[in-house]
């Protein structure tokens, strides 16, 4: 055909170096002006188009830059700034923007939460706030910026309405298509402006249409597409899914719209065969989503070679329909260039690509599919993947061979919970409403400072042991004096409950600069899981056991769980998930055995990020939810019944999961509420949780220290509906971002708390 298109969906925020971040930074810390902050993003946002058009893409996204988040961007544009913010029209400030999405002395920030299935958090837009205008048509702003500067005719990517309303709260006395009628003409504007500075094709995010889609929805996004179509029709708009393939693609293809784009990565080939099934209408520009714009692999480009040729027969040229190639999403949610991937070792980088390598395989396949180079430059992209296919450092055959045989077997504990619940209270002898913490204490400047004197080779393995075990001891000490009955050592050692254990299993590998954005300013580095994963050596068991010894309280061993662990991670995708997440609850179940072999008689399996995972249309939840249960379940079987298990879960979101929690067949579950109190407890009015639990007394997440009025409260609303036998008083989550003082003054609140409710019962 020789005239297929290569486009992506939008490019890293963050910087090669993150100097995107450490812009946002030094004007948050008063450290520069804002007319310097605005020149740096300037010149990056440019940097950025510079490299998407040196890798040849013939689409450039504009628009998708932010200085925060996209969806906040939109929301200011239509004015939507939340009453308690100073705002008296026009296009919003710099200063109400971050106050949006930071907080404001008076103000609280906007609330902010997880974007689909990623890592990645938006701020959630408030639309009761005001009446939706057109105060700032930043897409044209960004669209002209790149014109006059670059000579770019970019593609201006934006949120489509639809979405932009079903993400939002404070529906007000509105419906969700009355919100979206209130957008459609202003939506109108933003087209025509663009269309009449010449962008060619528009790119409208709908992601929502990979979810549960109702009639009723189906019915608004026609009724909203006919609108543009009908009274824009110059605006080519490109209707943008991702994160899964499309629930009805016949309806989803039919939308009249110039262009419609999917992913065919995620639903594994579902959004190809879709495509093979359907009629596809005339004058449609597909866009095909064919590189993994979620993880951090290279791509087998002879396959997709394949893939792309059969797609393109079923297209017809002269009936007007043209292909694009490009990413499965937008490259947000992959770090920017392996350039300063120096620690990784080269079989594993071959395998590797990054967003900038990405766009020269997207490059590369549409010059081969275009007949403009031999097929023959495809065929080192197989060399690659199979390289570290085949190699010792994927494979290790004792794991393989394990995961093969403990798959068949049940993985429930073998003693019932009720004979769990005498048997342990027989051996720990704990108080009715037990007391104890998540984990972790605070991390202070000076643990940091030691943790990176000893990470340089400036402090020895033994000095730096030491300084953790005093650390330890003092909180040992601290615990027993506030009185709290089940004791941790603290976690100082770990800087994150993912990298801790990455660093110690088998077939884990760490990056220099493989960061991507999770929130405003704030990136992570997810660990790469290339091999079999395999325990090498205790990871815990000094720490705990060390804490164990000071004291005749209970110490309660801590672990990240294997479905923590998958979804922080980027996992290798030539393994079925399942096999990878019971791979590492495989490795993690040596540990706790290990830990009760020490001595250990508690021991928590945090899994706060079990129900992130949550795939995005809820007939896949069951699959997600019984393989987690499973990965869960198989690292903690083989304990003694004596041993009580715990796990811990960071959302109040609980009501529709509240089967798979329960079956998890932990003792003690520990769920942090502090968001939604009223809400999580009335989960338990009609449901029977009948092992222990301890929903969260107190937020962690603030400073401020609660009462013991506010504590006992919340105590007796969940005795109201949980069995008082079983019930256990905790914080939150983990205390690690808290200053010491007020840590233990919430701590001794607590454990006065719970000392006059047990006088009451
Ligand atoms: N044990 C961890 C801690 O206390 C749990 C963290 C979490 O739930 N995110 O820090
Ligand atoms: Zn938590």
């Amino acid at each position: 055909m020789g005239n297929v298109k290569s486009s992506s969906l939008g490019y890293p925020r963050i910087g090669e170096k993150r100097e995107w971040k450490k812009n946002l930074e030094q004007l948050w810390a008063g450290e520069q002006t804002e007319e310097a902050f605005l020149a740096k993003q300037k010149q990056l946002r440019l940097s950025y188009l510079q490299t998407q058009v040196e890798a040849g893409l013939d689409y450039v996204p504009v628009g998708d830059f932010s200085d925060y988040d996209h969806v906040l961007d939109t929301a200011v544009s239509f004015g939507l700034v939340p009453d308690r913010f100073a705002y008296n029209g026009g296009k919003v400030s710099v200063s109400t923007y971050f106050e949006i999405a930071r907080g404001a002395k008076n103000a609280v920030a906007a609330e902010m939460t997880k974007w689909f299935n990623t890592n990645y958090h938006y701020i959630v837009p408030e639309l009761n706030a005001r009446e939706p205008q057109l105060v700032h048509n930043r897409w044209l702003e960004l669209f002209e910026e790149a014109k006059s500067e670059l000579g770019v005719t970019g593609k201006p990517v934006i949120l489509g309405p639809i979405t932009f309303v079903k993400l939002a709260k404070q529906y007000g006395k509105k419906t969700l298509a009355e919100h979206v009628q209130k957008l459609l003409p202003l939506y109108g504007k933003v087209f025509d402006q663009l269309t009449d500075a010449g962008a060619t094709l528009i790119q409208v995010d709908e992601p929502v249409l990979t979810g549960d889609v109702t009639e009723a929805d189906w019915l608004l996004f026609e009724e909203v597409y006919r609108y543009f179509e009908e009274n824009h029709a110059s605006a080519n708009l490109l209707l943008q899914t991702y994160f899964e393939a499309v629930t009805d693609f016949s309806r989803f293809l039919n939308l009249p719209t110039a262009g419609a784009g999917i992913d065919c990565v995620a639903a594994n080939q579902k959004g190809i065969e879709q495509l093979q099934k359907i009629a596809i209408p005339e004058n449609k520009i597909i866009a095909l989503g064919i590189l993994d714009g979620r993880n951090i692999w290279r791509s087998d480009l002879v396959q997709l070679f394949k893939t792309v040729n059969n797609v393109q027969s079923t297209l017809n040229e002269e009936n007007g329909q043209t292909l694009i190639l490009q990413p499965s999403c937008s490259l947000l949610h992959v770090p920017v260039s392996l350039k300063h991937e120096t620690k990784i070792f080269p079989e594993l980088k071959d395998a590797l690509a990054f967003a900038n390598e990405k766009l020269v395989e997207l490059d590369q396949l549409k010059e081969v599919i275009n007949g403009n180079v031999n097929e023959a430059v495809l065929k080192e992209s197989i060399q690659a993947v199979e390289g570290l296919n085949q190699s010792s450092s994927r494979n290790n055959e004792g794991v393989q061979a394990l995961l093969h045989e403990r798959k068949q077997e049940d993985s429930k504990r073998s003693v019932n919970a009720q004979a769990r619940f005498d048997l342990q209270k027989e051996k720990l002898k704990l108080p009715l409403l037990p007391t104890t913490t998540i984990g972790s204490f605070p991390q202070t400047k000076e643990v940091r400072k030691q943790r990176l004197l000893w990470r340089k080779g400036e402090l020895s393995n033994e000095a730096y042991s030491q300084y953790i075990n005093a650390e330890i001891e003092r909180w040992i000490q601290i615990q027993e004096k506030i009185g709290l009955d089940v004791l941790v050592h603290g976690e100082f050692e770990r800087t994150d409950m993912v990298e801790f254990f990455g660093e110690k299993l088998a077939g884990f590998q760490f990056s220099t600069n493989g960061w991507v954005q999770s929130y405003g300013s704030r990136c992570v580095k997810p660990p790469i899981i290339y091999g079999d994963v395999a325990f090498q050596e205790e990871m815990t068991v000094k720490e705990t056991v060390f804490a164990q010894s000071k004291t005749e309280k209970p110490v309660k061993g801590m672990l990240t769980g294997p479905v923590t662990i998958y979804n922080w991670s980027f996992p290798r995708t030539d393994l079925a998930e399942e096999d990878v997440v019971n791979q590492i609850a495989l490795a993690l179940e040596k540990e706790v055995l290990a830990l009760e072999k020490a001595g250990i008689g508690v021991i928590q399996v945090d899994e706060p990020a079990l129900r992130e995972g949550l795939p995005l249309k809820k007939d896949d939840w069951k699959a997600y939810l019984d393989q987690s249960v499973k990965a869960f379940q198989l690292s903690v079987k083989s304990v003694q019944a004596e041993t009580q298990i715990h796990t811990h879960m960071c959302y109040s979101d609980f009501q529709d999961i509240i089967e798979s929690i329960d079956a998890l067949d932990a003792d003690v579950i520990s769920i942090e509420m502090s968001r939604s109190h009223g809400e999580l407890i009335s989960s338990f009015e009609h449901y029977t949780y009948d092992k222990g639990i301890g929903l969260g007394v107190y937020d962690i997440h603030s400073p401020r220290v609660p009462s013991e009025e506010e504590m006992i409260q919340n105590i007796q609303r969940a005795l109201k509906v949980l069995d008082q036998k079983r019930f256990w008083v905790n914080p939150d989550c983990g205390l690690k971002t808290r200053q010491e003082p007020e840590t233990v003054a919430a701590l001794e609140a607590m454990v006065r708390a719970t000392t006059k409710v047990r006088h009451t019962i």
